[in-house]
Protein backbone atom coordinates (compact mmCIF):
# COMPACT_ATOMS: atom_id res chain seq x y z
CA UNK A 1 0.00 0.00 0.00
CA UNK A 2 1.43 3.46 -1.11
CA UNK A 3 0.65 6.67 0.79
CA UNK A 4 1.77 10.45 -0.15
CA UNK A 5 2.61 13.34 2.07
CA UNK A 6 3.61 17.01 1.26
CA UNK A 7 7.01 17.29 2.44
CA UNK A 8 6.33 19.63 5.23
CA UNK A 9 3.30 17.53 6.74
CA UNK A 10 2.86 17.09 10.10
CA UNK A 11 0.64 13.94 9.50
CA UNK A 12 3.48 12.07 8.32
CA UNK A 13 5.18 11.59 11.85
CA UNK A 14 2.38 10.51 13.26
CA UNK A 15 1.56 8.22 10.45
CA UNK A 16 4.91 6.36 10.76
CA UNK A 17 4.58 6.64 14.40
CA UNK A 18 1.38 4.03 14.08
CA UNK A 19 3.67 1.66 11.41
CA UNK A 20 6.28 1.75 13.92
CA UNK A 21 4.34 1.33 16.77
CA UNK A 22 2.64 -1.86 14.92
CA UNK A 23 6.31 -3.07 13.91
CA UNK A 24 5.57 -2.66 9.80
CA UNK A 25 8.77 -2.43 7.72
CA UNK A 26 8.09 0.90 4.97
CA UNK A 27 9.85 2.18 2.77
CA UNK A 28 10.23 6.40 2.60
CA UNK A 29 10.37 8.50 -0.23
CA UNK A 30 11.61 11.68 0.60
CA UNK A 31 11.49 13.97 -2.95
CA UNK A 32 9.21 16.96 -3.50
CA UNK A 33 6.71 14.56 -2.08
CA UNK A 34 7.20 12.11 0.85
CA UNK A 35 6.01 8.57 -0.30
CA UNK A 36 5.37 5.71 2.30
CA UNK A 37 5.44 2.24 0.62
CA UNK A 38 3.69 -0.25 3.89
CA UNK A 39 5.02 -4.04 3.00
CA UNK A 40 3.09 -6.32 5.74
CA UNK A 41 -0.66 -7.11 6.09
CA UNK A 42 -2.45 -4.07 6.85
CA UNK A 43 -6.12 -4.88 8.05
CA UNK A 44 -9.25 -2.74 7.45
CA UNK A 45 -9.08 -1.25 11.12
CA UNK A 46 -5.80 -0.14 10.50
CA UNK A 47 -6.31 1.03 7.01
CA UNK A 48 -8.64 3.64 8.29
CA UNK A 49 -6.75 4.84 11.14
CA UNK A 50 -3.84 5.43 8.48
CA UNK A 51 -6.40 6.37 6.23
CA UNK A 52 -7.71 8.80 8.38
CA UNK A 53 -4.06 10.50 9.38
CA UNK A 54 -3.03 11.00 6.08
CA UNK A 55 -6.37 12.48 5.10
CA UNK A 56 -6.74 9.73 1.99
CA UNK A 57 -10.11 9.50 0.47
CA UNK A 58 -10.14 7.91 -3.04
CA UNK A 59 -10.03 4.23 -3.47
CA UNK A 60 -8.20 4.57 -6.62
CA UNK A 61 -9.39 0.64 -7.61
CA UNK A 62 -9.59 0.48 -11.35
CA UNK A 63 -11.99 -1.97 -12.08
CA UNK A 64 -12.97 -2.66 -16.16
CA UNK A 65 -14.35 0.24 -17.42
CA UNK A 66 -14.72 2.30 -15.06
CA UNK A 67 -13.13 5.95 -15.20
CA UNK A 68 -10.27 7.24 -12.14
CA UNK A 69 -11.12 10.52 -10.77
CA UNK A 70 -7.61 11.89 -11.65
CA UNK A 71 -7.77 15.76 -13.12
CA UNK A 72 -5.95 15.44 -16.61
CA UNK A 73 -2.16 16.85 -16.89
CA UNK A 74 -1.58 18.77 -20.31
CA UNK A 75 2.32 19.98 -20.65
CA UNK A 76 1.17 22.49 -23.65
CA UNK A 77 -1.11 25.22 -24.87
CA UNK A 78 -1.12 23.28 -28.04
CA UNK A 79 -3.90 20.79 -28.82
CA UNK A 80 -1.52 17.58 -29.40
CA UNK A 81 1.76 16.84 -27.86
CA UNK A 82 4.37 16.05 -30.45
CA UNK A 83 7.74 14.55 -29.43
CA UNK A 84 10.37 13.78 -31.86
CA UNK A 85 13.97 13.14 -31.82
CA UNK A 86 16.92 10.52 -31.88
CA UNK A 87 16.42 7.35 -30.13
CA UNK A 88 19.93 8.11 -28.34
CA UNK A 89 21.78 10.89 -27.31
CA UNK A 90 24.86 10.41 -29.63
CA UNK A 91 26.58 13.47 -29.50
CA UNK A 92 26.31 16.89 -29.61
CA UNK A 93 26.39 17.79 -33.13
CA UNK A 94 24.27 14.83 -34.08
CA UNK A 95 21.09 16.26 -31.25
CA UNK A 96 21.58 19.43 -32.74
CA UNK A 97 21.16 18.82 -36.30
CA UNK A 98 17.79 17.51 -35.47
CA UNK A 99 16.95 19.48 -32.91
CA UNK A 100 17.74 22.77 -35.14
CA UNK A 101 15.89 20.97 -37.84
CA UNK A 102 12.51 20.15 -35.32
CA UNK A 103 12.61 23.35 -33.68
CA UNK A 104 12.71 24.98 -37.06
CA UNK A 105 9.35 23.32 -38.01
CA UNK A 106 7.99 24.28 -34.04
CA UNK A 107 8.26 20.79 -32.43
CA UNK A 108 8.51 22.01 -28.88
CA UNK A 109 9.84 18.35 -26.87
CA UNK A 110 12.66 16.82 -27.90
CA UNK A 111 12.98 13.11 -27.12
CA UNK A 112 16.43 11.25 -26.75
CA UNK A 113 17.78 8.51 -24.81
CA UNK A 114 21.03 9.03 -22.29
CA UNK A 115 20.80 5.90 -20.34
CA UNK A 116 18.91 3.14 -23.02
CA UNK A 117 17.37 -0.03 -22.27
CA UNK A 118 18.80 -2.42 -24.61
CA UNK A 119 18.19 -6.17 -25.53
CA UNK A 120 22.09 -7.21 -26.43
CA UNK A 121 24.15 -6.27 -23.46
CA UNK A 122 27.10 -5.55 -25.39
CA UNK A 123 25.16 -2.99 -27.77
CA UNK A 124 25.36 1.33 -26.99
CA UNK A 125 24.37 1.86 -23.56
CA UNK A 126 23.71 5.81 -24.03
CA UNK A 127 25.83 8.47 -22.93
CA UNK A 128 24.55 8.61 -19.40
CA UNK A 129 25.09 11.44 -17.61
CA UNK A 130 26.89 13.18 -20.74
CA UNK A 131 24.38 12.18 -22.66
CA UNK A 132 21.82 14.37 -20.19
CA UNK A 133 24.17 17.36 -20.58
CA UNK A 134 24.01 17.51 -24.27
CA UNK A 135 20.26 16.90 -24.05
CA UNK A 136 19.34 19.89 -21.60
CA UNK A 137 22.42 22.08 -23.47
CA UNK A 138 20.92 21.45 -26.78
CA UNK A 139 17.28 22.04 -25.89
CA UNK A 140 17.71 25.00 -24.60
CA UNK A 141 19.44 26.10 -27.49
CA UNK A 142 16.66 25.72 -29.56
CA UNK A 143 14.18 26.27 -27.09
CA UNK A 144 12.46 22.76 -26.38
CA UNK A 145 11.81 20.84 -23.83
CA UNK A 146 13.41 17.47 -22.40
CA UNK A 147 11.86 14.23 -22.74
CA UNK A 148 14.67 11.49 -21.70
CA UNK A 149 13.81 7.88 -20.04
CA UNK A 150 15.05 6.89 -16.70
CA UNK A 151 15.54 3.06 -16.10
CA UNK A 152 16.66 3.03 -12.52
CA UNK A 153 15.64 4.40 -8.93
CA UNK A 154 19.74 4.83 -8.87
CA UNK A 155 19.22 7.38 -11.92
CA UNK A 156 16.59 9.59 -10.56
CA UNK A 157 18.15 11.83 -9.15
CA UNK A 158 20.01 13.12 -12.80
CA UNK A 159 17.49 12.38 -15.15
CA UNK A 160 15.32 15.23 -12.31
CA UNK A 161 17.18 17.44 -12.96
CA UNK A 162 17.26 17.98 -16.62
CA UNK A 163 14.45 16.41 -18.09
CA UNK A 164 11.02 18.39 -18.54
CA UNK A 165 9.04 14.73 -18.66
CA UNK A 166 10.13 11.58 -17.47
CA UNK A 167 10.02 8.66 -19.99
CA UNK A 168 9.43 5.48 -18.14
CA UNK A 169 10.47 2.76 -20.86
CA UNK A 170 8.28 -0.05 -21.98
CA UNK A 171 10.90 -2.83 -20.06
CA UNK A 172 10.23 -0.77 -16.89
CA UNK A 173 6.23 -0.38 -16.73
CA UNK A 174 6.14 -3.09 -14.45
CA UNK A 175 9.11 -2.02 -12.07
CA UNK A 176 7.00 -0.69 -9.04
CA UNK A 177 9.80 0.54 -7.18
CA UNK A 178 10.85 3.07 -9.99
CA UNK A 179 7.27 3.87 -10.44
CA UNK A 180 6.27 4.25 -6.82
CA UNK A 181 9.48 6.99 -6.67
CA UNK A 182 8.26 8.84 -9.64
CA UNK A 183 5.30 9.32 -7.10
CA UNK A 184 7.28 11.72 -5.21
CA UNK A 185 8.99 13.63 -8.02
CA UNK A 186 7.36 16.80 -9.88
CA UNK A 187 7.93 16.43 -12.84
CA UNK A 188 5.73 14.96 -15.43
CA UNK A 189 5.83 11.17 -16.62
CA UNK A 190 5.39 9.57 -19.94
CA UNK A 191 4.56 6.47 -19.28
CA UNK A 192 4.84 3.85 -22.13
CA UNK A 193 2.75 0.09 -22.09
CA UNK A 194 5.46 -2.69 -20.95
CA UNK A 195 5.34 -4.52 -24.77
CA UNK A 196 3.23 -7.61 -22.87
CA UNK A 197 1.39 -5.38 -20.62
CA UNK A 198 -2.34 -5.51 -20.51
CA UNK A 199 -4.20 -2.34 -21.00
CA UNK A 200 -5.86 -2.77 -17.28
CA UNK A 201 -2.19 -3.32 -15.55
CA UNK A 202 -0.62 -0.11 -17.98
CA UNK A 203 -3.50 1.87 -16.01
CA UNK A 204 -3.04 0.01 -12.39
CA UNK A 205 0.73 0.99 -13.21
CA UNK A 206 -0.33 4.51 -13.69
CA UNK A 207 -1.91 4.20 -9.74
CA UNK A 208 1.90 3.92 -8.42
CA UNK A 209 2.94 7.04 -9.90
CA UNK A 210 -0.37 8.83 -9.17
CA UNK A 211 -0.65 7.48 -5.53
CA UNK A 212 2.58 8.37 -4.61
CA UNK A 213 1.05 11.94 -5.28
CA UNK A 214 2.21 12.59 -8.88
CA UNK A 215 -0.33 13.28 -11.08
CA UNK A 216 1.11 14.76 -13.93
CA UNK A 217 0.86 11.44 -15.86
CA UNK A 218 0.96 10.86 -19.30
CA UNK A 219 0.14 7.15 -21.14
CA UNK A 220 2.22 5.94 -23.89
CA UNK A 221 1.44 3.38 -26.73
CA UNK A 222 4.22 1.94 -27.94
CA UNK A 223 2.82 -1.40 -29.68
CA UNK A 224 2.99 -4.99 -28.09
CA UNK A 225 4.17 -8.22 -28.89
CA UNK A 226 1.39 -10.76 -31.20
CA UNK A 227 2.68 -13.84 -33.16
CA UNK A 228 3.11 -11.20 -35.92
CA UNK A 229 6.88 -11.03 -36.87
CA UNK A 230 6.35 -8.44 -40.19
CA UNK A 231 6.36 -5.57 -37.83
CA UNK A 232 8.43 -5.24 -34.65
CA UNK A 233 5.32 -4.52 -32.06
CA UNK A 234 1.59 -4.40 -33.19
CA UNK A 235 0.53 -1.17 -32.36
CA UNK A 236 -2.95 -1.40 -30.30
CA UNK A 237 -4.71 1.15 -31.55
CA UNK A 238 -7.49 0.91 -29.83
CA UNK A 239 -5.82 0.65 -26.32
CA UNK A 240 -6.09 4.58 -27.10
CA UNK A 241 -9.75 5.70 -26.91
CA UNK A 242 -9.67 2.77 -24.03
CA UNK A 243 -6.92 4.21 -21.71
CA UNK A 244 -7.98 7.53 -22.61
CA UNK A 245 -11.59 6.62 -20.84
CA UNK A 246 -10.41 3.76 -18.40
CA UNK A 247 -7.58 6.35 -16.66
CA UNK A 248 -8.75 9.91 -17.39
CA UNK A 249 -5.05 10.80 -18.50
CA UNK A 250 -4.17 11.64 -21.76
CA UNK A 251 -2.72 9.32 -24.22
CA UNK A 252 -0.06 9.60 -26.98
CA UNK A 253 1.20 6.97 -29.16
CA UNK A 254 4.79 6.25 -30.16
CA UNK A 255 4.81 5.23 -33.99
CA UNK A 256 8.36 4.26 -34.42
CA UNK A 257 9.16 1.49 -32.22
CA UNK A 258 6.24 -0.67 -33.05
CA UNK A 259 6.75 0.01 -36.83
CA UNK A 260 10.32 -0.94 -36.45
CA UNK A 261 11.21 0.15 -40.01
CA UNK A 262 10.74 3.81 -41.19
CA UNK A 263 8.46 3.05 -44.09
CA UNK A 264 5.90 1.99 -41.78
CA UNK A 265 5.65 5.09 -39.51
CA UNK A 266 3.54 7.00 -42.05
CA UNK A 267 0.78 5.22 -41.68
CA UNK A 268 0.98 4.45 -38.02
CA UNK A 269 0.71 8.44 -37.49
CA UNK A 270 -2.98 8.55 -39.56
CA UNK A 271 -3.80 5.54 -37.76
CA UNK A 272 -2.71 7.09 -34.01
CA UNK A 273 -4.53 10.39 -34.59
CA UNK A 274 -7.74 8.85 -36.20
CA UNK A 275 -7.99 7.26 -33.22
CA UNK A 276 -8.11 9.99 -31.03
CA UNK A 277 -4.63 10.20 -29.76
CA UNK A 278 -3.19 13.21 -27.74
CA UNK A 279 -0.12 12.93 -29.45
CA UNK A 280 2.47 11.47 -31.58
CA UNK A 281 6.30 10.44 -30.04
CA UNK A 282 8.58 9.29 -33.15
CA UNK A 283 12.28 8.71 -33.78
CA UNK A 284 14.03 10.86 -36.08
CA UNK A 285 18.00 10.93 -36.93
CA UNK A 286 20.09 12.80 -39.07
CA UNK A 287 21.77 10.12 -40.06
CA UNK A 288 19.68 6.99 -39.74
CA UNK A 289 21.83 4.48 -41.37
CA UNK A 290 24.64 5.12 -38.96
CA UNK A 291 22.74 5.43 -35.54
CA UNK A 292 23.71 3.49 -32.87
CA UNK A 293 20.12 2.40 -32.00
CA UNK A 294 17.11 1.96 -33.77
CA UNK A 295 18.13 3.73 -37.24
CA UNK A 296 15.95 1.17 -39.44
CA UNK A 297 12.68 2.84 -37.78
CA UNK A 298 14.24 5.85 -37.38
CA UNK A 299 13.15 8.68 -40.35
CA UNK A 300 15.66 11.15 -42.15
CA UNK A 301 15.19 14.99 -41.62
CA UNK A 302 12.84 14.76 -44.99
CA UNK A 303 11.04 11.89 -43.83
CA UNK A 304 9.92 14.11 -41.17
CA UNK A 305 8.78 16.82 -43.18
CA UNK A 306 5.77 14.60 -44.80
CA UNK A 307 4.62 13.08 -41.23
CA UNK A 308 4.96 16.76 -40.00
CA UNK A 309 2.20 17.75 -42.63
CA UNK A 310 -0.01 14.82 -40.89
CA UNK A 311 0.00 16.34 -37.55
CA UNK A 312 -0.06 19.75 -38.82
CA UNK A 313 -3.73 18.89 -40.34
CA UNK A 314 -4.47 17.02 -37.22
CA UNK A 315 -3.56 20.02 -34.80
CA UNK A 316 -5.92 22.03 -36.91
CA UNK A 317 -8.66 19.76 -36.96
CA UNK A 318 -8.55 18.96 -33.42
CA UNK A 319 -9.12 22.54 -32.53
CA UNK A 320 -12.21 23.08 -34.56
CA UNK A 321 -13.59 20.17 -32.66
CA UNK A 322 -15.67 21.03 -29.03
C1 LIG B 1 12.75 4.41 -26.72
O1 LIG B 1 11.85 5.27 -26.60
O2 LIG B 1 13.81 4.59 -27.36
C2 LIG B 1 12.50 3.08 -26.14
C3 LIG B 1 13.49 2.31 -25.73
O3 LIG B 1 11.20 2.76 -26.15
P1 LIG B 1 10.42 1.51 -25.50
O4 LIG B 1 10.66 1.60 -24.05
O5 LIG B 1 8.99 1.78 -25.90
O6 LIG B 1 10.96 0.27 -26.14
MN1 LIG C 1 14.39 3.64 -29.70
Amino acid sequence: MIYSFEKDSVEFDDFVAVLSDQSFDYEVIKRDKIVVRIFGRIDDALKHRLDQISGRVSKLTMKKGQEATVSRYWPTDDEKLFVAGPCSVESESQLDKTAGFLSGLGIKYLRGGAFKPRTNSNSFQGLGREGLRIMAKVASGHDMKVVTEVMDKSQLDDVVQYADIIQVGSRNMFNYSLLTALGAVDKPVLLKRGMAATIDEWAQASQYIIKGGNGRVILCERGIRTFEPRTRFTLDILAVPIAQKLTGLPVIVDVSHAAGERSLVPPLVGAALAAGADGIMVEVHPDPENALSDGLQSLTHDDFKSVFRQMQKAESTGKSTP
